[in-house]
């Protein structure tokens, strides 16, 4: 194994941070779980488009510019560095990309992917129903034929941005005589159409970019499924692997954590016990694994692997290193722990308390901790069910 970087990876993390330095708002933007935050994170994608750093590794036609994994994660350690603002287009610029790269057709990729890019379009995720969380099987919204449509029949909860995005993907049950992870589909549906409702959901915080989404007879047509009728399954595994194994969270976010808790840890050390120490110090080394494992990862894909069950290692390893972080963060704030960001007295230190409420979340999306244990069990450990 080689860990040093070549030539031109190096050129290329000096260019990213030049134009990162140059480009990256001075004042933080809104929240983009609100209306006019959404707005400014929409722009700030567009000039990260612009720039041709929206998606790196995908090829210049759609809007990339032909880079490979390894240089994508370079370009992460520099956006989390130079502390630019979060993707409001997550779902659709790190789970339906590189889906559609995978299973769309060439008029799909040249009719999406551009406007992921650039944000033009912005995406929800849409696999959860009121009665299919962890069960995803259980999925009873019907995408029924008619000609060349799907008629929409049904309901989806928790959309992630939802209640500011302009498309959904999910899965759909195309065959009504099927069960479980048979007769389903995977269909791309603007929330713009009639037929289709966002109601949005108050979160912890106040805000609301989640939400839930209501179809009555929304007609799709045909030609918005990625992959075979009824083969969505494998479809949605594909998106889930990326989401679990490499690209929602990339290793730079909890190396930027791991960063700040240091300085934090600074500035506080005088009332600090040594055993908040030693525990950040192992945060620190644990953020480090979890880059290499990356790397490891990223290696073995470049060399034709493919991401399999061991991404649920990789989720519950980030999820519970983030509410590892953040408590510690807390800990170490004491009394100030619980100032929100507006707080007169908060000095910057608000937005731990706010983190910390986020990341108690991790465990949960992406699919629980506890499914991922199921997964690694049956899956890696050959456990019995
Ligand atoms: C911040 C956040 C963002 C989200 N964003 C999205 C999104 O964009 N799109 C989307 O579709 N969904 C999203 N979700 C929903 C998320 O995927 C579900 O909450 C999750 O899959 C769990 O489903 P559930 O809430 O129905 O809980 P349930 O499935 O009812 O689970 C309840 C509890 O039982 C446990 N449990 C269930 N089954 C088993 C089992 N077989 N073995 C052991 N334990 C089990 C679970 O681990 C959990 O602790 C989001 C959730 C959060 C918190």
């Amino acid at each position: 194994m080689d860990l040093e970087y070549t030539p031109r990876q190096q050129a290329f993390r000096a260019e990213v941070r030049a134009w990162l330095e140059a480009n990256v708002p001075r004042e933080p933007l809104g929240s983009f779980d609100t209306a006019e935050g959404a707005r400014q994170h929409r722009a700030w994608e567009k000039r990260l488009d612009a720039a041709g750093y929206a998606m790196v590794p995908w090829p210049v036609e759609y809007g990339g510019r032909g880079a490979d994994l390894l240089e994508w994660l370079i370009f992460e350690e520099e956006y989390y560095r130079a502390g630019a603002p979060r993707r409001i287009n997550q779902n659709g610029i790190f789970l339906l990309g590189p889906t559609i790269m995978e299973y769309g057709t060439p008029s799909q990729k040249a009719r999406f992917l551009p406007k992921i890019a650039s944000s033009e379009e912005v995406w929800a995720q849409g696999w959860s129903e009121p009665n299919a969380g962890s069960d995803m099987a259980a999925i009873a919204t019907t995408a029924l034929r008619d000609g060349d449509h799907y008629v929409i029949r049904g309901q989806k909860t928790w959309a992630s941005r939802g209640a500011f995005a302009d498309w959904l993907f999910g899965l759909f049950r195309t065959d009504p005589a099927s069960e479980r992870h048979h007769g389903l589909s995977f269909v791309l549906v603007p929330l713009n159409i009639p037929g289709v409702t966002v109601r949005p959901i108050a979160q912890l915080d106040g805000e609301t970019g989640f939400a839930e989404v209501f179809f009555d007879d929304a007609r799709v047509p045909v030609a918005n499924r990625l992959g075979d009728e009824g083969a969505g399954w494998s479809v949605a595994m594909s998106t889930a692997g990326f989401e679990r194994g490499l690209m929602l969270r990339s290793p730079a976010r909890f190396q930027d954590t791991a960063r700040r808790l240091v300085e934090l840890y600074r500035a506080n050390a005088a009332d600090a016990e040594e055993r908040v120490r030693d525990e950040v110090i192992r945060c620190v080394v644990a953020a480090e694994a979890y880059t290499l494992e990356t790397y490891r990862t990223v290696s073995r894909m470049l060399a034709g692997g493919k991401i399999g069950a061991e991404a649920s290692l990789n989720k519950i390893f980030w999820s519970e290193l983030d509410i590892r972080m953040h408590e510690l963060a807390l800990e170490l704030l004491g009394d100030r722990a619980d100032l929100l960001p507006e707080a007169p007295a908060a000095e910057g230190v608000g937005d731990w308390l706010d983190a910390y409420l986020f990341s108690l979340s991790g465990p949960i999306y992406a699919g629980t901790n506890e499914i991922q244990r199921n997964i690694i069990a049956e899956r890696i450990l050959g456990l019995p069910r």
